[in-house]
């Protein structure tokens, strides 16, 4: 039996010689081979169970093999595993009749595409032929993808590799209100959106800006929700100057916040939502950008000049359709919300207990805990971008949380908790608990 003699180490063997893993010196990765996983729990070969509070990268939110996706999923491979994009098929028009029904205000057509980053090159080219403009307006502390366009518009010091990136792309600063980059006086230029937006447009020439592309709550690059009024602010500036609104909500969509989609939470509708990860938790490699009317009604009449051999694959659809479904059903909403507080509650104790906690932000189950030297200073507990000896303190977090069974990660000095949202209560306070534990490790670091 061929299959019997791929046990763990012999997995282990062929990765390290074979794969290459995202983002590493291929040196340096020693990956767990994993044995398998249910709801918000995976386990590797030896035994060991991980709460899964990252939900893998943010995206499994139904957790792992809920019974009803994989059952879709095998249904749709026993009737069809493949037709071509050019074709009419059952799961791509549902899942898209879906989408015009579960995202807000007008949001009308989808194109379905192999996850986030080709979702954003769509619209992004998109956005430049309606408009028949050039430039696009983008955040540093975000993360758009990895393709060319993608990796442009995206501030994470990832890019710097990729340079030089396409041009075209206009920075502006975050709503980062615990360190806001104009010192965040009242009201801040920054943190109220429009004002910011309204100076880099006029430097720039408004009329060659095409969109402004934001994800609606920052996910990898600190955990940040947009301050009240934020993003009508920045709705009304692009309204004025008839530039697209792109909103991604990759991370941030189907749930995440406690809404339907983050946009929900402040009464925001784009012109392109672009969504992946929770659209279908993964199950099969899916993205999409779905339009409003008015994009929708210029499709009608313009060629769309965009493709990909599995746009609208039918096992990723079929899995979209069946994860809408389990959202209404099993109210995941709903639940996504009420665990939001019961762990913002956790954390707030925590908060009490542990002085290296600067901030504590987020909405439902997507929340960041910021960590800090001193919390009248807000010095990070270790500084941006820090690899080495000098990032050490998180890694250690993550690692001992990791040995207590809890898998979650941080990006600079912010700690991201986003468990899947069927997660229940005792799973909840049982991941606070171990925070609580590994927390020590940062109020040392910071008393040192
Ligand atoms: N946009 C956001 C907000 C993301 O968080 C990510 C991935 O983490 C992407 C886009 C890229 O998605 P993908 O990795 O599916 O291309």
């Amino acid at each position: 039996d061929v299959a019997s003699t791929w046990d763990a180490e012999r997995i282990r063997t062929a990765d390290k010689e074979f794969v290459i893993h995202s983002w590493s010196n291929q040196g340096a990765v020693n990956a767990t081979p994993i044995a398998g996983g249910l709801g918000a729990w995976f386990w590797d070969y030896d035994g060991n169970r991980y709460l899964d509070f990252q939900s893998q990268l943010v995206n499994m939110n139904l957790g792992h093999q809920h019974p009803k996706m994989v059952e879709a999923i095998q249904a749709k491979a026993a009737e069809m595993c493949y037709i071509g994009p050019n074709y009419a098929e059952r799961s791509r028009a549902e899942l898209a009749e879906l989408m015009a029904e579960v995202t807000p205000g007008d949001l009308k057509m989808s194109f379905f595409t192999t996850g986030g980053a080709a979702a954003n090159e769509n619209a992004i080219r998109l956005a430049r032929h309606v408009t028949g403009r050039q430039k696009v307006v983008a955040r540093y502390r975000s993360y758009h993808g990895a393709t060319a366009g993608a990796i442009a518009m995206t501030g994470d010091p990832r890019r710097w590799h990729a340079e030089p990136t396409p041009s075209g792309v206009v920075r502006m600063f975050d709503p980062y209100t615990y360190r806001c980059s104009a010192g965040h006086p009242d009201p801040c230029p920054v943190c109220t959106g429009g004002p910011h937006l309204e100076e880099i447009l006029q430097y720039e020439d408004p009329t060659s800006v095409a969109a402004v592309i934001l994800e609606t709550v920052t996910g990898t690059n600190g955990l940040l929700p947009p301050p009240p009024g934020y993003l009508q602010s920045i709705r009304e500036t692009c309204d004025k100057y008839g530039i697209l609104l792109i909103l991604d909500e990759v991370m941030a969509g189907f749930g995440r916040t406690g809404e339907w989609f983050a946009c929900d939470n402040y009464d925001v509708t784009p012109d392109i939502l672009i969504t992946a990860k929770g659209l279908n938790s993964g199950y099969v490699p899916l993205g999409a950008m779905t339009v409003n009317e008015e994009i929708s009604g210029w499709l009608m009449k313009n060629k769309f000049w965009g493709g990909q051999t599995y746009a609208g694959h039918p096992l990723a659809c079929a899995s979209g359709v069946a994860s809408i479904e389990i959202m209404r059903e099993e109210k995941i909403v709903e639940n996504s919300r009420e665990m939001g507080q019961r762990l913002r509650a956790g954390l707030d104790g925590l908060a009490e207990r542990h002085p290296s906690i600067g901030e504590i932000r987020g909405l439902g189950l997507f929340q960041g805990v910021e960590l800090v030297k001193d919390r009248s200073t807000r010095e990070p507990l270790v500084p941006f971008n820090a690899v080495g000896p000098a990032a050490a303190p998180m890694g250690a977090i993550v690692a001992a949380a990791k040995k207590q069974g809890l898998y979650l990660s941080a990006n600079n000095n912010v700690l991201r908790l986003t468990p899947p949202l069927v997660i229940g209560a005792e799973d909840i306070d049982l991941a606070v608990g171990i925070l609580d534990d590994v927390l020590g490790i940062a109020d040392e670091a910071a008393a040192t």
